[in-house]
């Protein structure tokens, strides 16, 4: 399907000498994060020291670590949308080719997972959509490490509100029992793949979930995330 080697930046239109359609420069402005909380991928300021962000340091979190790679701004956040709600092609090639270059972080700190889990969809939102846009970010990534996508161990079993606008206690509500586990796991190192990263509360009870079928060490991998706790 990315067969060409010809092609225009999804951003600034330059014609470019690659399958893959973002030109260097246009690559080289995105909104990289540079410091963020080794656990939930917060963004944080360059003087805080300690790698943590506060509700990180003051709670136990089902997910050993994060990485992500933007911040939720422009135009990620427009490079998102093009995915998700029209389904460009294109732009999916060139956001899962930024998560595949990244995985120079797995392999330094953390390892390589044993396997890689797009966060589900609800089945009417992936019915509405046509494919889940998590999977398709990792496909790539995935191929070239040789390392599984499971996709049909759990589901999820209610349409959940969007986070944002909740509290922390509506939040949890919102998402219990939201998530159900179909077959047993034999994995001891999950990294959850998502989009967008929110308040992190859908990553937690995922994690959760996991931890509680057994497995050992569960990472979060994400394109952005929003500056929020
Ligand atoms: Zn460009
Ligand atoms: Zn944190």
């Amino acid at each position: 399907m990315f067969e060409l080697f010809k092609s225009q930046c999804v951003l600034c239109d330059m014609s470019i000498d690659s399958n893959i359609s973002l030109c260097e420069g246009c690559r080289k402005d995105l909104p990289m994060v540079e410091f963020a909380c080794s656990i939930c991928a917060l963004p944080l300021k360059e003087s805080n020291k300690s790698n943590f962000c506060g509700k990180c340091i003051n709670q136990t979190s089902y997910v050993d670590y994060a990485i992500n790679l933007f911040h939720y701004a422009v135009p990620i956040d427009y490079l998102i949308g093009q995915m998700k709600f029209h389904q460009e092609l294109t732009v999916v090639a060139v956001l899962a080719d930024l998560l595949k270059n990244h995985i120079e972080a797995f392999n330094s700190v953390h390892g390589l997972p044993d396997v890689f889990l797009p966060v589900p969809l609800y089945k009417t939102r992936l019915v509405e959509r046509g494919f889940n846009q998590a999977l398709e970010i990792i496909k790539p990534l995935a191929k070239s490490q040789h390392i599984p996508v499971i996709l049909d161990v759990i589901s999820r079993s209610k349409e959940t509100k969007t986070q944002t606008n909740l509290n922390k206690l509506e939040r949890k509500k919102n998402l219990a029992g939201s998530f159900t586990m179909l077959k047993k796991l034999a994995y001891s190192h999950v990294v959850i793949v998502d989009d967008v990263v929110t308040t992190g509360a859908t990553t937690q009870e995922l994690a959760k979930l996991l931890k509680n079928s057994g497995v050992k060490t569960v990472g979060v991998l994400s394109l952005a995330r929003a500056d929020l706790n």
